[in-house]
């Protein structure tokens, strides 16, 4: 299932080229309380919403895809978490051009850790990415991002995906530059997710998914998620030791070679196999 957010706060279900507005199976969430549980909410009753979609879908009113706006799958995340470059030939062009990338950048994964990135970056595509610092370089950087859907405390990888909701595509858009990773991933919009989460029964190997981002129709990241140097399920083994995973929680699972600048106006193209494609534009912010 392909389940969205979209317009003003409207539930949605892609059914081929059509989303169709289910924003009433809603009412089977149970009342907020304080405190609350961490994590988002409508992950976290996802089986029960998805049940009442499955009643909802036939006689739902629908509008094209390409009509709608496209909001981020997940509201409220209690963490997103960044994997360092983990594509060998993505390590390449970091080694190659110190310059420009952070001394953090150095060693296995394993050595630079896992980072964060904050919660209130995240927007979906319709709300495209602000430069922060206009007059820095500031990369795309598309990745598969993936969504926790129970919660995970020291899980093995064996059944590592069994704790996976779905897939989205992720853009981790960072400002170039000194500073630590946490301030350069983490201004307003700098996470983006979308267009809509497609369900984990639906991909039946998220380790075998071609990826490319173009920029105004040029390509500029390709590749595919069987080349990653962590695969998925070591990443949430290795993360859940570290911290307890919880419903919601978005891992970026690290991009491919081909990083680059962009500047107010330019739209990124992403793509992934079976996710679906989301136009994202940039925009200026305050100088
Ligand atoms: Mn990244």
């Amino acid at each position: 299932m392909k389940i969205c957010w979209f317009d003003d706060n409207k539930l949605g279900v892609v059914v081929g080229d059509e989303v169709r507005d289910v924003s009433a199976a809603l009412r089977v969430l149970p009342p907020a309380a304080y405190p609350g549980p961490l994590g988002d909410r409508l992950i976290t009753h996802l089986d029960a919403v998805r049940a009442e979609i499955g009643t909802l879908v036939e006689g739902a009113a629908g509008k094209p895809v390409s009509q709608a706006r496209f909001l981020s799958p997940v509201n409220q995340p209690s963490k997103i978490i960044g994997v360092p470059v983990n594509f060998l030939k993505h390590v390449e062009e970091v080694d190659a051009d110190r310059g420009t990338f952070a001394d953090t950048y150095r060693g296995s994964i394993e050595n630079q850790g896992l980072f964060l990135k904050s919660c209130s970056s995240l927007v979906g595509p319709s709300a495209g990415v602000t430069l922060r610092f206009p007059s820095r370089r500031t990369d795309h950087e598309i990745e598969l991002g993936l969504v926790i859907g129970r919660r995970a405390s020291h899980v093995s990888e064996d059944n590592a995906l069994s704790y996976v909701a779905g897939y989205a595509l992720a853009l981790d858009m960072v400002l170039r530059g000194p500073e630590d990773r946490s301030f350069r991933k983490s201004p307003d919009s700098y996470s983006v997710l979308g267009p809509w989460l497609t369900t984990a029964d639906e991909i039946l190997d998220p380790q075998a998914l071609e990826m490319s981002l173009r920029v105004n129709g040029e390509l500029r990241q390709r590749s595919n998620t069987r080349l990653m140097i962590m695969s998925l399920k070591r990443q949430i083994a290795w993360a859940s030791s570290l911290y307890t995973l919880l419903p919601g929680d978005i891992i970026m699972t690290g991009t491919c070679e081909g990083v680059g600048p962009v500047v107010p106006g330019d739209v990124m193209e992403c793509e992934i196999e079976r996710l679906g494609r989301m136009d994202v534009g940039v925009h200026a912010g305050q100088p």
